[in-house]
C-alpha cells in the first residue's frame, strides 16, 4: 500500500476513502460471498493477520461498502501465552466490538489442557517439532473448534466463517497455497483453523469458509495496522500496538511470526526479542527466560525413562524401549517456581512503570498444578516408578535383546 498511491489520497483532502488493490480484492470477495450468508463468524487469534481481517471487514460494513449480515460473531482464542501487547490489543478490540453490538466470546482451553497446567501438572514435556507437538491443537484449535460448534449450533441460517489465513500474492500466483503455518510470517494455528474446522463434527456442511485476506502480502497487513486502521476515516482502530508486537517500524523487514511467548518450536524467540526492543515493552524482558527453561526441562536429569522392554496389550514389544518420558516432580516444582519468578519480575516493573501486567500463569492455574502434583499425576502409561532418565541402565534393543551395563 505505502508508496504506491496513484489515486487521490486522504492526505490530499479527497472526499472519498482510498483503498488500494489489496483491500479492493478483499471487498470484492466479501461482496461475492458475504451477502449469501446470514451470519459471519470470525475465529480471531489476536495476531496481525487476524486483527487486520477483523478490522478491515468490520470497517467495510460500518462504511456501508458491505451489507450487514444478520449477525457477526467473534470467537477470540486466548492461549494464555500470547505476547503481552497482543493480549492487550485483543482485549481492547473485543471491548470495542462488543460496544458495537457484535457478539464476542473469549475461548480458552479447559484448565487441565492449558500450556503450563498440562506440562507442570500432568508432567508432559515441552512440545517439540518432532514427535511431541501437542500445543497448537490443544491450546488453540480444539477449544476454538468446540466453541465454534456451540456458537454455530445457536445460529439459524447459513454461516460464513472468516479466517485470517494469508498466503501472499506470489504464493497464489504460483499455485503454492499450502496450509502450513510459518509462510510469509503467517500465524501458528491459522492454517489449522482453515483445514480442521470445516471438517469438525457438528459444523460439517453447515458453513462455508472464506479467507478474504488470502492475497495480502505482509506489507499490506502492516500498512493497514499502522497507517490506515488507526485513522478516523477507517475506524480509528487501536491496531498500532499489534504492529508493535511485530517490531513497529521494522516489522516488515523482520517479518516475524508471533505465537506463544517462548514458543518451544521456534528456533529463537524472535517475537519477544522484537517487542522488548520497543522501550515501552522492555519490562517484559524476563520472559526471555522461558525458552531456555523449556530446553533445560527436556534434559534427561529432569525426566523419567522406561527402564526396559515395554510390552503392549497384544504382547508385542513397543518400538522405542527406554524412551524418555515425563518431567520428574522435582523438575515440575522447579519450573513452576521459575515461571512464577519470571512473571513476578515483569510485574514488579509493570507496577513501578504503570504498564500492563503480564498474565501467563494465574492463581487458579498455579493451584491446579500443585493439586495435580500432590495427586501424583502422570501422563498415560507412566506411574512415576520409572527411573530418572540419566540413570545408567542396561541397553535394551527394539527386538527385546539386552546388553548389560558395562561397569
Ligand atoms: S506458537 Fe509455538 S508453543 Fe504456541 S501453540 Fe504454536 S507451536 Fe505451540
Amino acid at each position: 500500500m505505502s508508496g504506491r498511491f496513484d489515486q487521490p489520497t486522504l492526505f490530499g483532502g479527497a472526499q472519498r476513502l482510498v483503498y488500494d488493490e489489496a483491500v479492493e480484492l478483499t471487498l470484492q470477495s466479501m461482496q461475492a460471498y458475504g451477502p449469501t450468508h446470514d451470519h459471519w463468524v470470525f475465529a480471531f487469534s489476536g495476531g496481525k493477520d487476524s486483527t487486520a481481517t477483523l478490522t478491515v471487514i468490520v470497517h467495510l460494513v460500518e462504511a456501508g461498502r458491505l451489507p450487514r449480515p444478520k449477525s457477526i460473531s467473534v470467537l477470540s482464542a486466548d492461549t494464555r501465552m500470547e505476547l503481552t501487547p497482543l493480549t492487550i490489543a485483543g482485549n481492547l478490540l473485543m471491548e470495542r466490538l462488543r460496544s458495537m453490538g457484535i457478539y464476542c466470546e473469549v475461548v480458552t482451553a479447559p484448565l487441565d489442557k492449558r500450556f503450563f497446567v498440562y506440562m507442570l501438572g500432568r508432567g508432559v514435556p515441552p512440545p517439540n517439532n518432532n514427535t511431541l507437538r501437542w500445543c497448537t491443537r490443544q491450546i488453540k484449535v480444539d477449544p476454538m473448534t468446540a466453541a465454534l460448534e456451540r456458537r454455530i449450533g445457536e445460529l439459524d441460517g447459513s454461516i460464513l466463517m472468516i479466517t485470517g489465513v494469508r498466503q501472499g500474492e506470489s504464493a497464489i500466483r504460483d499455485g503454492r497455497i499450502a496450509m502450513s503455518c510459518g509462510k510469509d510470517g503467517a500465524e501458528c494455528g491459522q492454517g489449522w483453523y482453515q483445514q480442521v474446522l470445516p471438517e469438525a463434527k457438528g459444523i460439517r456442511g453447515k458453513i462455508a469458509t472464506l479467507a478474504p485476506l488470502l492475497h495480502w502480502r505482509v506489507c499490506n497487513v502492516f500498512d493497514w495496522l499502522k497507517i490506515y486502521a488507526p485513522m478516523a476515516e477507517y475506524g480509528a482502530w487501536e491496531t498500532s500496538m499489534v504492529a508493535d508486537a511485530y517490531g513497529g517500524e521494522e516489522a516488515e523487514e523482520i517479518n516475524a511470526r508471533t505465537g506463544c511467548v517462548g514458543c518451544a518450536l521456534a528456533s529463537e524467540d524472535l517475537g519477544l526479542k522484537t517487542v522488548i526492543r520497543i522501550p515501552y515493552w522492555s519490562y517484559i524482558e524476563p520472559l526471555l527466560g522461558l525458552k531456555p527453561l523449556y530446553r533445560e526441562l527436556r534434559q534427561p536429569t529432569n525426566r523419567l525413562r522406561k527402564s526396559g522392554v515395554e510390552r503392549l496389550k497384544d504382547g508385542s514389544i513397543a518400538a522405542n524401549p527406554q524412551r524418555m518420558g515425563p518431567l520428574t516432580m522435582e523438575a515440575r516444582l522447579y519450573a513452576l517456581d521459575r515461571v512464577l519468578s519470571i512473571q513476578a519480575e515483569c510485574n514488579e516493573a509493570a507496577i513501578r512503570l504503570g504498564r500492563p501486567l503480564v498474565d501467563i500463569l494465574n492463581a487458579e492455574e498455579e493451584a491446579r498444578i500443585r493439586e495435580l502434583i500432590s495427586l501424583n499425576t502422570w501422563p498415560d502409561k507412566w506411574d512415576g516408578e520409572e527411573p530418572r532418565a540419566d540413570t545408567p541402565l542396561d541397553a535394551v534393543y527394539a527386538d527385546g535383546s539386552v546388553q548389560p551395563l558395562l561397569m
